[in-house]
């Protein structure tokens, strides 16, 4: 299907995407990748008069590292996240989510901040961000505003953006030495949304001991969830299998899946307890220092 006609803007500066959207409110809306955009235009699930397209802006498809944080422009792609050194060394947790976001095309196209902005709850990348206390940085006419991802997302495909509010950057702490991460998605086919997905970055100590742990699921609520029961439960122990599987139960309980094509209610809450031991034992491996493949199940 043809999308509605509307009308195309491509500002060169921030300042002009943001008086655009001042000027034209709700009936305008910010194209980034399109990745989620222009599906959604094509089967008139969306049919904004005016499109603002964020591409010709300079300066926000950054990948740096700065004062204890990783930053990344708005319109950083998936696949510039894949190829970054830094996210690679640093962040595997994000390595392993932005691999698995559909296919190659998509991953050239698609945006960090659209993925944020759009809130598609079986997102890969809101599961990573919750666990890693990530923040926006947003402008609109109003100012700049910093703010707790978990904060911004409010509801399934839903972000506390006012209609001239643009994010232009998502900071990420980086995580302490002797801190591993690891994503791990279950999916019908290659390429596909999540059935489940789990993110964990844990901190261990020499004696094995969990010094810190967030723990982040995905495709399993309206919105990406912070398994902070499960969390509780490993922080300052001993790591042992029965405290793990302890955990993963508790992580099942607190996901709030619904059912839909990709399975029932129980079924996704088992996922969340199988993916988190996975998880956790890749991440548990890489804070001790083992290099680790990406984990594709
Ligand atoms: C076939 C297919 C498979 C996919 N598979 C996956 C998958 O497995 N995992 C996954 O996580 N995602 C998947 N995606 C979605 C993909 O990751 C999108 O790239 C992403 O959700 C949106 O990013 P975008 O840059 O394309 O945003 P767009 O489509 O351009 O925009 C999406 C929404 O965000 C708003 N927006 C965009 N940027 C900004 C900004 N800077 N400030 C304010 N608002 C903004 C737009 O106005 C729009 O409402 C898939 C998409 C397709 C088409």
């Amino acid at each position: 299907m043809y999308p509605e006609a509307f009308e195309y803007f491509s500002p060169e500066t921030l300042e002009g995407a943001i008086e655009l959207l001042s000027q034209y409110g709700e009936e305008a809306k910010v194209l980034a990748g399109g990745q989620s955009l222009i599906p959604l235009m094509k089967l008139r699930l969306a049919s904004p008069k005016y499109l603002i397209y964020l591409g010709k802006i300079q300066g926000l498809s950054t990948i740096q590292e700065q004062d204890g944080m990783i930053s990344f422009g708005a319109l950083t792609s998936h696949a510039e996240i894949e190829e970054s050194r830094l996210v690679q060394s640093k962040l595997s947790i994000m390595h392993d989510a932005v691999s698995v976001i559909g296919d190659v095309q998509i991953r050239n196209m698609g945006t960090i901040g659209g993925s944020v902005a759009h809130a598609d709850p079986a997102g890969d990348m809101l599961a990573v961000l919750f666990a890693l206390d990530a923040r926006v940085n947003t402008l609109s006419s109003k100012g700049k505003r910093t703010l707790k991802v978990d904060e911004l997302i409010v509801d399934a495909y839903s972000a506390d953006l006012a209609a001239d509010e643009v994010l232009t950057e998502v900071l990420v702490p980086v995580p302490q030495e002797g801190s591993g991460g690891a994503y791990v998605k279950f999916e019908r086919r290659a390429g596909d949304f999540a059935v489940a997905s789990v993110g964990v970055q844990v901190s261990l100590k020499k004696d094995g001991t969990c010094q810190d742990i967030a723990i982040g699921l995905g495709a399993v609520g309206l919105t990406a969830i912070r398994a902070r029961k499960a969390e509780a439960l490993l922080r300052g122990k001993q790591v042992e299998d029965d405290l793990v599987k302890a955990a993963a139960v508790e992580a099942s309980a607190e996901a709030d899946p619904f059912a839909d094509i990709r399975g029932a209610i129980d079924y996704k809450r088992h996922l969340v307890g199988v993916l988190l031991k996975r998880a956790f034992e890749i991440a548990s491996r890489r804070a001790r220092g083992e290099e680790v493949k990406t984990a594709h199940f």
